[in-house]
């Protein structure tokens, strides 16, 4: 069965980078039947904040990407790190290191005087554990000096790294704590993590806790490094190039699928396809198609697929992620007649818009009420002429029935008997049904707003 895993550090916002980490993970793991876990790599205790911890989930939550069982605090597995620890220095792959700091700094700069490496050599490394002082000491991986480590890797092929170029790194502190680097082995075996895709900064600390695999005998995840999320301009994302946080594309408006779709095309892909569904990305996720080179963020990329899947989702869809966009960022709830004529009005308005901000625009006509504020275009669309149109058209609307057809016919022979294109007569309605230049369709919004409603703003308008 194939696990996956998320792991970030809660030192922030939920980063954009982080947030496709935890869809590939999520959809790799989901489309095959597969569990995806959670841990929050919270042993940096100065940087790590609960708030941080919280944006994570709450992001992930808002991107529906589910994790299976509890969350899991790597903190609170510091005693397990150190029973590992303990065990590779029973099994002699890893060793009790009494160096100070003192005697480290002196071993690097003579080796820099003498034009050698500066990774440290710890002389306590083969040292008989009889000569052993009582004195505070590190556990250090026993680290092979000659040969190879190698790493298979599902994106960037096999890499190769020295073992000359690997210390013996301190997997306990002299406090006892372990560091990241032991933490994270021990959890991804203990977790039973088979697959393991994180961001490419991490291919180097492969080749290290690859080491810790081995000296432990457990068996290595299959790493997938992807490399890291570029800006428009080829330079690695970062705030000038706009929003990082997940939380901030939630409140720009964009729908979580549409989110979803832009993610898991952001360094991966299937052939030509652009806009597709979770069941197709589902279906279709794996390794093969992730990149070998950086995706740039495209910001217009991300409005098109936002507009086509806005228009592609239920009406039930729409309006409840509609009424969480308001909740987030704070706007009124609605009111159960906005809520009424705003699903009523979904079938037009969800095609014309790619983000909430833009559905606000277009409902205007549905979420405003008598009486209508009007914009200044709108206002100077309602000149006399066009009021005393308006004037004659309400008795025409009283009766006849209301679709379409008729409401066409009806509209049309006053434009013909006024000598105008229906153009000209749209200026107005417009004006007197939404209080705005640009709405949906004057049909469509008399549709929408019933028979009742139509002639109250009508008259309102002609007055
Ligand atoms: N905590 C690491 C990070 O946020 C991830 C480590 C991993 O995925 O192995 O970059």
């Amino acid at each position: 069965q194939v696990v996956t895993r998320f792991a970030p550090s809660p030192t922030g916002y939920l980063h954009i980078g982080g947030a496709r980490t935890a869809l590939f993970n999520w959809l790799y793991a989901r489309g095959r039947g597969g569990k995806f876990l959670l841990r929050i790599e919270d042993t940096d205790r100065a940087r790590s904040t609960p708030e941080a911890t919280e944006a994570i989930l709450k992001g992930m939550d808002w991107l529906g990407l589910d994790h299976d069982g509890e969350v899991i605090s790597q903190f609170e597995r510091a005693d397990r790190h150190a029973e590992v620890a303990h065990e590779m220095l029973a099994n002699g792959h890893a060793y009790k290191c009494y160096a100070t700091q003192d005697e480290i700094q002196a071993f690097r700069e003579q080796a820099k005087a003498e034009g050698k490496s500066t990774l440290y050599q710890s002389p306590w490394r083969d040292a008989d554990p009889s000569s052993h002082p009582d004195a505070p000491y590190v556990v250090r991986l026993k680290a092979p000096r000659e040969g190879i480590t190698v790493i298979e890797d599902a994106v960037q092929g096999t890499v190769k790294i020295r073992n000359d170029q690997l210390d013996d790194m301190i997997c306990l502190r002299s406090d006892g704590t372990p560091t990241y680097m032991l933490a994270v082995v021990v959890d991804d075996h203990d977790m039973g993590v088979t697959h393991a895709i994180r961001g490419d900064d991490h291919l180097n600390n492969a080749a290290r806790q690859t080491l810790v695999y081995q000296a432990m005998g457990w068996v290595v995840p299959v790493w997938a490094h992807i490399p890291l999320i570029h800006g428009p301009d080829g330079k690695k994302l970062s705030k000038r190039h706009g929003a990082l946080g997940v939380e901030e594309y939630q409140a720009m408006g964009y729908p979580a699928q549409a989110m979803r779709n832009y993610l898991a095309r952001l360094g991966w892909s299937h052939g030509d396809d652009e806009f597709f569904s979770d069941a197709q990305a589902l279906e279709w996720f794996d390794l093969k198609g992730i990149g070998k080179s950086p995706a740039r963020f495209d910001f217009k990329k991300l409005d098109n697929l936002s507009g086509q899947h806005m228009a592609a989702m239920e009406d039930k869809a729409v309006l409840t992620a509609y009424e969480e966009f308001r909740s987030v960022t704070g706007e009124n709830v609605l009111q159960p007649q906005q809520r009424d004529l705003l699903s009523r009005a979904l079938y037009v308005l969800k095609s014309s818009a790619k983000t909430f901000p833009q559905l606000t625009e277009k409902a205007h006509f549905v979420l405003a009420s008598r009486p209508l504020e009007r914009d200044e275009k709108a206002d100077k669309a309602l000149d006399d002429v066009s009021r005393s149109i308006l004037k004659e058209l309400t008795p025409q609307l009283q009766n006849g029935s209301w679709d379409r057809n008729t409401l066409e016919g009806v509209l049309n022979g006053l434009a013909e008997a006024h000598g105008l294109k229906f153009g000209k007569l749209a200026a107005p309605l417009r004006a007197a049904l939404a209080g705005r230049a640009v709405t949906p369709s004057v049909f469509d919004m008399m549709l929408v707003l019933g028979r009742e409603e139509t002639i109250a703003r009508l008259e309102e308008a002609s007055l």
